[in-house]
């Protein structure tokens, strides 16, 4: 079976190696924190248990997942013999360039390096390696086992042959691929990230409260969750981050994020993982209410 290596074991990362070991994938798990790894580990048993709960999967596919996934926090080790590395690690370019620079040196050379990034450049990340031509955006959404899309994101370099290869794997992961090309915020996040600083832009010009606003995306659009609550999961932090990359990419003032979004980050109001953002999490995530700023 394929070798797949994983640099990265967060949110993104544990999901991404639960989908490909899953699928009958040999996995290698990379991070520099051993406690990310263990949590990892945890993480997708725990997910893994609920799928077999939901009778998706059986107890011994289950067993299986698990004694194919191996992880280390050595980066030069967990690539020597992938054939395709997913890189999912924290999103920032110098520490992605510093990944791909000894991905490249240490992976087999027909091996397939592709990152998850959300908003930076595949070109750019791409001209750090000798093989360009088979560097490629695999942009799995959150949380991976449950979304079906992966956005597939040719750099400037990219080969036809490396694209077709990750099309065809990401279906044998069960997912829809959709091939784009390296312009800022490919496509998910080029339509998303207007949508939510458009909704903030409509709370800071008192156009509507913020259940207002979520009701008309939720119950007006079909959007199972409205604009703000799902700022809220991204994490305003990162809705502001992937803002100035377009703002930033495209010059076009259309993208300039929302004084509000870019006051609540300075506050420290980053959405559910600080347990306050357009909404409040203190009585738990599966109870929102709006944060008391913003209460009419
Ligand atoms: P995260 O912060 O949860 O996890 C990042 C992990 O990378 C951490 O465990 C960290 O220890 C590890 N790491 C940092 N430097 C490393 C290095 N040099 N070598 C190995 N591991 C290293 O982040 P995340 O939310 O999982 O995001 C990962 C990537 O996925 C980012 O590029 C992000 O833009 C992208 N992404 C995130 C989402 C999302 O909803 N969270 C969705 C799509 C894409």
């Amino acid at each position: 079976m394929m070798n797949v290596t994983v640099v990265g074991a967060g949110t993104m990362g544990n999901g991404i190696a639960h989908v490909f070991a899953m699928k009958g994938f040999s996995v290698t798990l990379v991070d520099i924190s051993a406690s990310a790894l263990d949590k990892a580990l945890e993480t997708i048993q725990r997910n893994l248990d609920r799928m077999l709960k939901k009778q998706i999967i059986s107890d011994e596919e289950k067993t299986q997942t698990l004694q194919r996934i191996q992880t280390t926090t050595l980066l030069e080790e967990g690539v020597k013999s992938a054939q395709l590395v997913v890189e999912a690690a924290t999103e920032n370019f110098d520490i992605k360039a510093r990944i791909f620079e000894t991905i490249d040196r240490h992976a087999p050379s027909q091996a397939i390096l592709a990152t998850n990034t959300s908003s930076i450049s595949i070109t750019k990340i791409a001209a750090v390696t000798k093989r360009p031509q088979q560097v490629i955006g695999m942009h799995f959404m959150n949380p991976v086992p449950v979304m079906k899309l992966v956005e597939i994101i040719n750099g400037w370099r990219t080969e036809a042959s490396v694209t077709e290869r990750i099309v065809s794997i990401t279906k044998e992961l069960g997912k829809t691929p959709v091939v784009v090309n390296d312009y800022p915020g490919f496509v998910a996040n080029r339509i998303l990230m207007p949508m939510i600083n458009e909704a903030v832009y409509a709370l800071y010009e008192g156009v509507a409260g913020v259940e207002e606003i979520d009701t008309v995306m939720k119950l007006g659009m079909n959007h199972p969750m409205g604009p703000l609550h799902l700022a809220d999961f991204i994490g305003l932090d990162v809705c502001l981050a992937i803002l100035n990359v377009l703002h930033e990419g495209l010059g076009n003032p259309k993208y300039a994020p929302c004084p509000l979004l870019i006051k609540m980050v300075d506050a420290g109001h980053l959405g559910v993982k600080t347990g306050r953002g357009f909404y409040d999490y203190s009585e738990g995530i599966k109870h929102p209410r709006v944060a008391p700023e913003f209460r009419r």
